[in-house]
């Protein structure tokens, strides 16, 4: 369920996502634990305006699906792509990329990360101001 310091999620808001990982506010809610039967973790996540996760890969890959606002999604050497509720991104294991919102508008999405005996993720450098800003450029 929705809460009120969460309007536009079908769940409540989660943690503060670390500042180690993420350039501005995110929050962060476990779904779904991994565990060895399944293989998979999934959790929600919100990101204030102009907030992004840095640029990391996922050894089991991973799937977003977009659920609230405008986002941002990136490959390595690919340009920004745009992300409306209701889209999903598929991400290949070991693939570079980041998430996160666009500059004026919140976003929201589910993270599933799948082939987690392989890894959850690996975290890289901060998406520079430059980086974020690039559509269209
Ligand atoms: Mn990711």
């Amino acid at each position: 369920m929705s809460t009120p310091e969460n309007p536009n999620s079908i769940f409540p808001k989660g943690d503060r996502a670390s500042a180690d990982y993420f350039t501005g506010t995110a929050w962060v809610r476990l779904l779904l634990p991994n565990d060895e039967a399944v293989h998979t973790q999934i959790g929600d996540v919100v990101f204030e305006p102009g907030a992004r996760n840095n640029w990391h890969t996922h050894p089991g890959g991973q799937i977003l699906i977009a659920t609230h606002g405008v986002g941002y999604y990136q490959e390595r050497g690919k340009p920004i792509q745009v992300l409306h509720k209701g889209d999903v991104v598929r991400i290949l294991p070991d693939v570079v990329h980041w998430h996160g919102a666009s500059p004026d508008s919140e976003f929201t999405h589910i993270a599933i990360n799948s082939n987690t005996q392989n890894g959850i993720v690996t975290w890289l450098d901060r998406v520079t101001d430059e980086e974020y800003l690039s559509l269209g450029k």
